[in-house]
């Protein structure tokens, strides 16, 4: 299989203009056209089109927005559509982060009228999926999943869904410092792979990349990255120190050229 290997940084509600360009700039220097692993910066809207810009030509690093509308287009104040993405060079969209579930309320409807957006205008999602500690303690983690997937993915035909990327997040670990166990994260991936596998065979979920998402870190990211079914991480704390963000690019580097 040969599954992109993705490192994905979500900035959040993070930097100011300034730190938001010298960022992108000391990323950008650091990686090479023909490196493996693919580079994803996700920064605030108001960025979006300069970053487009200014980490070109590079081929490995790309740009993803942290959210889309669900509607195309209207009377709908502070959103921004799919398509205006689209028209400024983003490549991917971050759907489903438990941040917007649970501050913003987006339910797996929502969500799924969200993919739909993003695919109809080619941009990548990023969706994200994720239980939260209530539901690992009581069992339920590979259900939730496995549902959170069903309700806003599996409506898409098999030449869709290839092109998306999961990441898997639980809740508990985003921003942390608790990072979930390499065991934690192999059986979710492999449980995400097979959920997707029995809908649409082996070869569209063979070809998926799954990463995980939850305090990675320059410490513990080359564990993580030698999870089976891992196919790289999104990153939020540590996306916003290029030294750190650099560094766990190459510890997916060293994992995927090994
Ligand atoms: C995230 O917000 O997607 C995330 C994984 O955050 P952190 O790396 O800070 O846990």
């Amino acid at each position: 299989m040969n599954r992109k290997k993705i490192v994905a940084g979500n900035w959040k509600m993070n930097l100011n203009y300034a730190e938001a360009m010298a960022l992108a700039d000391a990323v950008k220097e650091s990686v090479t056209d023909d490196q493996q692993t693919h580079i994803i910066l996700a920064p605030p809207f108001i960025y979006l089109h300069e970053l487009v810009e200014r980490v070109q030509p590079h081929t490995v690093v790309a740009i993803a927005a942290q959210n889309c509308a669900d509607k195309n287009a209207g009377p709908y104040t502070g959103e921004v559509a799919a398509s205006m993405l689209a028209s400024v060079g983003v490549d991917y969209v971050i759907i489903g982060h438990s941040e917007r579930r649970s501050y913003f309320r987006e339910e797996n409807p929502v969500l799924a009228e969200k993919i739909n957006r993003s695919v109809e205008n080619s941009l990548v999602p990023i969706f994200c999926c994720g239980e939260t500690d209530e539901s690992r303690k009581s069992g339920k983690h590979f259900d939730i999943v496995s549902q959170q997937l069903e309700a806003c993915l599996f409506h898409l035909d098999k030449s869709r869904i290839r092109e998306c990327v999961i990441a898997y997040e639980p809740v508990w670990a985003i921003g942390t410092g608790v990072n979930a166990t390499a065991l934690q994260v192999e059986e979710m991936h492999r449980c995400i792979r097979k959920t997707i596998s029995e809908k649409y065979g082996v070869e569209v979920s063979g070809n998926i990349s799954i990463l995980y998402g939850g305090s990675v870190t320059p410490q513990n990211a080359a564990g993580l990255f030698s999870v089976p079914d891992v196919d790289g991480a999104l990153v939020g704390g540590a996306s916003l120190k290029a030294g750190d963000f650099i560094s766990i690019i190459n510890a997916m580097e060293k994992v995927a050229t090994q």
